[in-house]
């Protein structure tokens, strides 16, 4: 159950425009995403995130591959999918001129469930703080946010794929949103999106996976993406740095990227402390600051294809 597949993803690739001017903006993605889990699409400006989530909505044609959403073919079955998934796309176009309540009564006549969708949308609204009443044009762009989720929600689907979720949206809100999601995994929905906010990542999300100019560099488990065994320390000696100090800490093995500043020595250790506490006793040490890499740091190295530096 746990392993079963809700999005399959083969060799899907995106060139945009022709000639010269080719962007390859996805380039053989394969990826699966589980049945009850969160996964967070993580990857810097243009790394092809909404690229690849406009392809498993068949808003754009695949250059080259495949995939499929509930087993089924997401260019032939499109209309069925859509039927089962709500949809946040990044750039939202409402009708500017309606209100909340008639946006979404609209969505609801068309999935075909009046009554009982638009109270689950009242639900949605009034957990989000959102006030149905303005019209669009009168919404703030965090509140334009917060319609489209009710719009990608209030059917309950069986999966939901959103594309920055919480861009806008305040604190209160994002933690109302990440209860939501939590809610969905506990009834064994599945959630795609993705993000640039880590920390809303290491919140909510079971599986990342991190793009890179258009190709997956990695798919982990945040606890394991976040359980890294490398430290930042900072030693601080009450007078000057110990002779010899930093060379005897490039010598050894489990410390590397040494930097001394005045009284303060900096360095990158895995492992034991012994070591270390041998090499600083010979100064008076004043301060003992252990850092763990933030995941901010771990997605970075990532990001800039130093995964050398995780280990
Ligand atoms: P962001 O986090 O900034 O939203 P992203 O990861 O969603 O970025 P995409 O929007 O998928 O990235 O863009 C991937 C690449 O494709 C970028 O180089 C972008 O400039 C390019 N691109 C996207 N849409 C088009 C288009 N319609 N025509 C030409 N190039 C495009």
């Amino acid at each position: 159950m746990a392993t079963e597949s809700v999005i399959e993803i083969s060799g899907l690739s995106k060139t945009y425009g022709s000639g010269s001017k080719q962007t390859l903006a996805l380039n053989r993605l394969d990826l699966s995403v589980r049945r009850g889990e969160i996964f967070g699409y993580l990857g810097p400006n243009g790394a092809g995130k909404t690229t690849t989530i406009r392809l498993l909505l068949d808003l754009i044609r695949p250059s080259a591959g495949s995939a499929s959403i509930f087993g089924m073919d997401i260019r032939a079955d499109s209309v069925e999918i859509h039927r089962r998934i709500g949809f946040l796309p990044g750039e939202l176009s409402l009708w500017e001129g309606r209100t909340g309540d008639q946006i979404i009564h609209y969505v609801a006549s068309v999935r075909g469930d009046t009554r009982g969708i638009a109270k689950h949308a009242d639900e949605l609204a009034e957990r989000l703080d959102l006030d149905k009443t303005k019209r669009v044009r009168d919404l703030s762009s965090g509140n334009k946010r917060k319609l489209g989720l009710v719009i990608a929600m209030m059917h309950s689907p069986e999966l939901l794929i959103l594309d920055e979720p919480t861009g806008g949206l305040d604190p209160l809100v994002q933690q109302t949103f990440h209860d939501m999601m939590e809610e969905y995994r506990a009834k064994g929905k599945t959630v795609f999106l993705s993000s640039h906010v880590l920390s809303e990542v290491q919140a909510i999300c079971d599986r990342v996976g991190i793009l890179r100019d258009g190709e997956l560099k990695a798919v982990e488990s945040v606890e394991k993406i976040t359980n890294v065994e490398f430290n930042w320390v900072d030693v601080t000696f009450r007078d000057a740095v110990p002779a010899g100090l930093q060379q005897q800490l490039d010598n050894m093995p489990s410390i590397t990227d040494v930097s001394t500043n005045g009284t303060r020595v900096r360095m990158r250790m895995i492992g034991d402390f012994d070591p270390l506490l041998r090499a600083i006793s010979g100064g008076y040490v004043e301060m003992l600051h252990v850092e763990e890499p933030s995941l901010e740091e771990i997605f970075l190295a990532f990001y800039s294809g130093d995964e050398e530096k995780l280990q």
